[in-house]
Formats: C-alpha cells, structure tokens, sequence
C-alpha cells in the first residue's frame, strides 16, 4: 500500500478529521496515497498527535481560514464529517443544529463552489428515514426523518441535489448505521466529551463496575430493546475511499447506505460485552429516548453493487474488541480521564 504521498497527490479537505469517523478516514486517505488537509475546532479537547496530514484548527464554516485554504491548495474534493450528532440533543435543542449542520453546510459549500471545487462526500445518516416503514432500508425508502439531527441531513442531501443540477457539484451522500469500534494501533477510537453512545458506555459500565441504563424495553422488537446495524469505522472509512474513486470515474452523484444488514438489539450488545469481558453488568431500564426508531437496518446491496463496498471488519466481536481496545487507552489518557472518570 502506498504510505507516501508525492508532490502529485491529490489533496482533500476533511472537515471534522480529528474526530472519530473523520479521523479513521483521514487515516485511510493517507494511507491511499492522498495528501490529507484536516480543518477541526477540537472542540471535543481531544487529543492529536498525528503527523500524516496537516492539521488546522479551526470553525469548518470560517471563511477566513477556507479562502487561505482554498487558495493556497489545489483542494481535489472535500469530505464533510464535521457536525453535532446527538439526536437526543437535537430534539431538545434543535437551532443548535440546524445552525451547525446545515447553515455552517451551506457556508463550506458556498466558499468551496467560489474556489471551483466540485467533488464532496458527505456524512448523511440513517437517521434521515425515520420510522421504517419496510426493513432492511433501502435508499428508496420514504424519507421521514423524527428528530432534528435526521432533518438537518436530509435538508443538506436536497442542497445537494440542487447544486447538482445548478453548478454541476459532483457529490456522494453515505448514509452510516451506527458507526463503531477502532482502528487498532494508530490511537484512533470514538472519544466524545459527554459520551452518549452505547458502546462506549457499555464498555465503561462494565469496567467501572456501574449501572447501565436501557432507553426503554417495551419497542416491538426480538427483545424489547432497540435493534441496531453496527459497522466498524474503518468500513466507513473505506467506502469515502471508495466513493472519491466513484466520482473520479463518473460524471453522477449518487446516495449509499452503510450498514451490514444485521441488526442486534441493545440487549444483546449488553449480553455480548458480558461475554467478551467476562462480566456481569447492572442494568436499568428507563423511558425510552426521544427521537429512537424501534429498528434500523440496513440494506447495503446499492454500496455493494456500485462501489464494490464489502464491510470487512464488521463483524460484533471484532467491533467490540476494538472499541475495548480504544476505551483502555482513553484510560491512559491524562487530557481525558477526568471526562471518563465522571462517568
Ligand atoms: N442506548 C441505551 N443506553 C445508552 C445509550 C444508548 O439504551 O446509554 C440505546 C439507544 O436508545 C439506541 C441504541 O442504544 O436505541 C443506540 O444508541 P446510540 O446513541 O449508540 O446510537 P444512535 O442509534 O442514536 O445513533
């Protein structure tokens, strides 16, 4: 694999790359040969001490900073991960979103088609269809999204659309399940300050010895619980590879969804991370989260057909070793324990 980009390299902007999916994709782009230009506000303090790309530290909608960046790079395509993704937060607060995830959007994209910049990859969600009406989900499926953070995508993805036809924007919209687990070895994992998602608290209750909460166990799945498609982050992160190398080739636009098409419900993780830590964790069940579908699982075949994505490391245990692995290296961490330990 190519590890070194040369003075030919393409180079792409990766708004939100030292963030968790941001990051592992920025990664891969290196290690594909691209040159790597990642534009982050780190406001999750997190740590980052990578020399593969360059690294600046700031808003994704700043102008000031994305005209001296397009101006003195010839930026190839931008990949666009930076935004709040906490649906329970988007239902209570719903400006904050819509000003970040769509009007800040609309600012890169503005700054980008000023600059002749034509290739954009974008981080949609699940989140955009709402309650299932049929499963696996397709892209077809209506879109009707529940919450804030779902309608903040799909109001981006109909931008995108838009400037398809007007400017003639090439783009990608990958629609990820849940995104989990780590990349062994690089120092790179799901590190949220106030962490809400269920893997990474699941894996804290059980080391901690604490009670994990269940958000409702009277949905019309196997068990109760929510049923989710888990899949691991370097799959996402190879299918932006895959998807830049998709608007290379093509003069389209197109939408994927990432999932594996398995769904586990939260009580079967919970059974499964007692399995791998061979623990017993305490267990509450609360009312259910507002904003929460019942199921969400992917039907991939489009990904699979057209980009020739096949998920490799998705499989639950792999997916949860990797998160562990991630989690005691956090531990570690002297600029993080404090925000974990308050766990
Ligand atoms: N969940 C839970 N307890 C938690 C965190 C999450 O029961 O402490 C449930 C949540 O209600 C959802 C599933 O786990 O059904 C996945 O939630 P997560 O926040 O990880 O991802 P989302 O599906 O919201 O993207």
């Amino acid at each position: 694999m190519n590890t070194q980009f040369s003075f030919n390299s393409p180079t792409i902007l990766i708004t939100g790359g030292a963030g968790y999916i941001g990051s592992h994709t920025a990664f891969l782009m290196y290690k594909k040969g691209y040159k790597v230009i990642i534009l982050d506000n780190f406001w999750q303090n997190q740590s980052f001490n990578h020399n593969w790309a360059q690294v600046i530290k700031g808003d994704f909608a700043d102008k000031k900073i994305l005209e001296k960046i397009f101006k003195e790079n010839q930026i190839d395509a931008v990949m666009h991960f930076a935004a709040f993704i906490e649906v329970g937060e988007s239902v209570k607060n719903p400006l904050k979103y819509y000003q970040n995830n769509v009007v800040k959007t609309l600012d890169l994209l503005e700054v980008m088609l000023k600059h002749d910049v034509k290739k954009f990859i974008f981080s949609s969600s699940c989140a955009i269809y709402g309650i299932p009406q049929y499963l696996p989900l397709d892209e077809n499926h209506p879109k009707n999204p529940i919450n804030p953070y779902g309608k903040c995508k799909l109001i981006i993805e109909e931008t995108l659309k838009d400037l398809y036809n007007s400017h003639n924007l090439k783009f990608v919209s990958l629609r990820y399940f849940n995104a989990a687990g780590s990349l062994f070895g690089e120092n790179l994992g799901e590190r949220h300050l106030n962490e809400t998602h269920l893997i990474p608290l699941l894996l804290r209750a059980a080391k901690k010895n604490k009670t994990f909460t269940i958000f409702g166990d009277g949905y019309k799945t196997k068990d109760g619980s929510c049923v989710r498609d888990f899949v691991h982050v370097s799959d996402i992160a190879q299918a932006h590879v895959l998807a830049l190398e998709y608007l290379n080739k093509n003069e389209c636009s197109d939408f994927f969804n990432l999932g594996t098409g398995n769904g586990f419900s939260v009580k079967e993780i919970v059974a499964a991370v007692e399995k791998i830590l061979t623990t017993k964790i305490k267990i509450k069940v609360e009312k259910r989260r507002e904003g929460d579908p019942a199921i969400l699982v992917a039907d991939s075949s489009k990904a699979n057909e057209i980009l020739n994505w096949k998920p490799k490391y998705s499989d639950l245990e792999n997916i949860l070793k990797s998160a562990l692995h991630f989690e005691n290296i956090i531990y570690k961490d002297k600029n993080y324990s404090e925000e974990v330990q308050k766990f």
